[in-house]
């Protein structure tokens, strides 16, 4: 334990990746008391080393890691689901402040394209153009026409459409995102993190929860969140299972630094690329159905890349390498990913429904913020607030309560 780190604590924050991060955050601006004492577990992201020869950064590193160490997330709005719209808006409205609050830049308002066949009944994009117009969100429809004109370097097939949203959205840093929240946390003197991990959480019988961290130390307080994404092992949990499927996800980064640095119609038509989803239905002989790209991005080896990966989790390498050959410019990596609907949920509340509200206002007890579906970088932030209000036993009403609850939100992706 740090010098003059006590260890206990009225809220644990276990997991400092986008949600936890935003949790914490929230729970600090939510509760004014000064007495506060708030502690955030969560290992910093480590090392790997770049492989030239698998063309895969080589991973050295046993422990748990996470899905934000990225440079790239698309963001957006425009959603086939109302809730993740919503999700989405109220953490796109808040991240220009966050880079004010925090000094740290991490969102690029480079636009979001979505390119699917509205004729097919309920395609993710025939949801999306209903939730458009059911959520206010701000969309140009274009036909096939106007997306070639509009954006020439995107070689689209025939008989397609696009719903564009040119503000509040593009792309963001997950990992400069979570930098952002961090430096907020650091910044209040009721808060301390702790670079560990944590190995168990475990409910006491005088209702405190102790966390178990890999340095053998234990830190306990009354009101412990796990937000531990893909990592989250019951052992976390008190031994409570969550229902959730991880999944490894493969990207392609393409280097596009050198077409960049040119001077010319390509290097242009490439700078105002926006982040596209294409989602063409199942059956497109030839044609990659699924996709996501980003436009060009600086990752911190200093280069540029375009990131391309499939939606679906049938995507794997060994198509990607068959297609296109693993060359020198391009690297795979494979991130985790879990796909359940986000869970904010008390665990134990089936048994107990009860609970006690304790000191400062915090419901007592073992909570889970995790999940996400392979989409929550872009709203985290209000994920993380949603988190914080739970500890306080409350709920924003915009957000109907059933979906983050833990019986009725398994999502299949597949
Ligand atoms: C390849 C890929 C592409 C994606 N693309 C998009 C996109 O375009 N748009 C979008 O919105 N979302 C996207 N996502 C999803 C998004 O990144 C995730 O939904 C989001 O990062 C989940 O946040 P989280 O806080 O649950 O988990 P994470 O961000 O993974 O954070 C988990 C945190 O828990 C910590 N942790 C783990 N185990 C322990 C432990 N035992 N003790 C303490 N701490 C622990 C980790 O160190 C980390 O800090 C993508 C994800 C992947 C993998």
């Amino acid at each position: 334990m740090a010098e003059g780190v006590g260890n206990e604590a009225d809220v644990i924050v276990v997991g400092a990746g986008i949600i936890g991060s935003a949790c914490a955050r929230h729970i600090l601006g939510l509760i004014q008391d000064p007495g506060l004492r708030v502690l955030v577990v969560a290992p910093g992201e480590p090392a790997l080393q770049w492989s030239n020869t698998h063309a895969q950064w080589d991973k050295t590193h046993a422990g748990s890691y996470a899905a934000h160490y990225d440079e790239g997330r698309i963001t957006r709005t425009i959603d086939a689901h109302p809730v993740w719209s919503r999700l989405a808006r109220a953490s796109i409205d808040r991240y220009r402040d966050l880079e004010v609050q925090s000094g740290v830049n991490f969102y690029t308002e480079s636009g979001y394209l979505l390119v699917g066949r509205p004729q097919t009944k309920d395609s993710y994009y025939a949801q999306a153009r209903h939730t458009v117009i059911s959520e206010g969100v701000s969309a140009e429809v274009l036909d096939r026409a106007a997306l070639g004109v509009r954006f020439p370097a995107l070689q689209l097939p025939p008989h397609c459409e696009g719903l564009y949203q040119a503000r509040g959205a593009g792309h963001i840093s997950p990992r400069r995102m979570v930098a952002a929240q961090l430096a907020c946390v650091r910044a209040d003197s009721r808060a301390t993190l702790l670079n560990a991990t944590a190995q168990a959480c475990t409910r006491q019988g005088d209702g405190q929860i102790w966390v178990l961290l890999d340095t053998g130390e234990t830190l306990c307080a009354p009101t412990v969140i796990v937000a531990t994404g893909a990592f989250t092992e019951p052992a976390l949990l008190s031994g409570y299972r969550l229902p959730l499927n991880v999944h490894g996800r493969t990207v392609l980064l393409r280097d596009v630094t050198d077409l960049t640095a040119e001077a010319g119609p390509r290097a242009a038509a490439l700078a105002s690329l926006p982040s596209l989803i294409l989602d063409l239905g199942p059956h497109e002989p030839g044609l990659c159905d699924d996709v996501y790209q980003l436009p060009p991005i600086e990752y911190e080896d200093g280069r540029r890349y375009v990131k391309v990966g499939r939606r679906s989790t049938r995507f794997g390498q060994d198509k990607y390498s068959s297609a296109h050959g693993c060359q020198s410019h391009t690297r795979i990596t494979h991130l985790s990913i879990c796909l359940v609907w986000v869970t904010i949920h008390r665990i134990g509340d089936e048994e107990d429904p009860n609970v006690a509200v304790g000191p400062r206002g915090l419901h007592a007890g073992l909570f889970a913020a995790v999940g996400g579906n392979g989409g929550a970088a872009k709203s985290g932030d209000e994920i993380g607030r949603l988190a914080a209000l739970m500890l306080l036993d409350r709920w924003d009403d915009r957000y109907p309560r059933e979906p983050f609850l833990l019986a009725a939100n398994v999502t299949p992706i597949d």
